[in-house]
């Protein structure tokens, strides 16, 4: 039973035995189960209010978990795009062949100017692109 349920019971007990003949104890009665209501209405207040808080602090952390997962996101976003920059600028190769010793290699043509002459790896002679 319920603190509401059992003043109520009281209040059934007090009313059904017709225990307040005289007015001062009917008084004294309605006094007391007027005193045991106002409590459990107040309980049942901080107990409404207690919900909300739990259910505002629910919705805070789900806010938080999505703002972190966000930021994650964007931070590996981030590192993705570094690493595809890096990868175009650094790891871009051409092939060439050496006229003067046939041989196949490749060339990063970012390192070099248009009109410079490419090193043959192989035999280490200068020629043009
Ligand atoms: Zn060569």
């Amino acid at each position: 039973m319920s603190a509401r349920e059992k003043i109520a019971y009281l209040r059934g007990l007090i009313e059904g035995q017709n225990i307040a003949e005289n007015a001062g104890m009917s008084k004294f009665h309605e006094a007391l189960l007027g005193a045991f209501e106002a409590i459990t209405d107040e309980l049942d207040e901080i107990a409404s209010e207690q919900a909300d808080m739990r259910e505002y602090v629910e919705d805070l952390e789900d806010e938080m978990m999505s703002i972190d997962g966000a930021s994650e996101n964007d931070a590996y976003d981030s590192e993705d795009d570094a690493f595809d920059e890096d990868e175009d600028e650094e790891e871009e190769y051409e092939p060439a062949t050496c006229p003067e010793c046939g041989k196949d290699f490749f060339y990063q043509p970012d390192v070099y100017d248009e009109d410079e002459d490419l090193l043959c790896p192989h035999c280490g002679k200068p020629f043009k692109q």
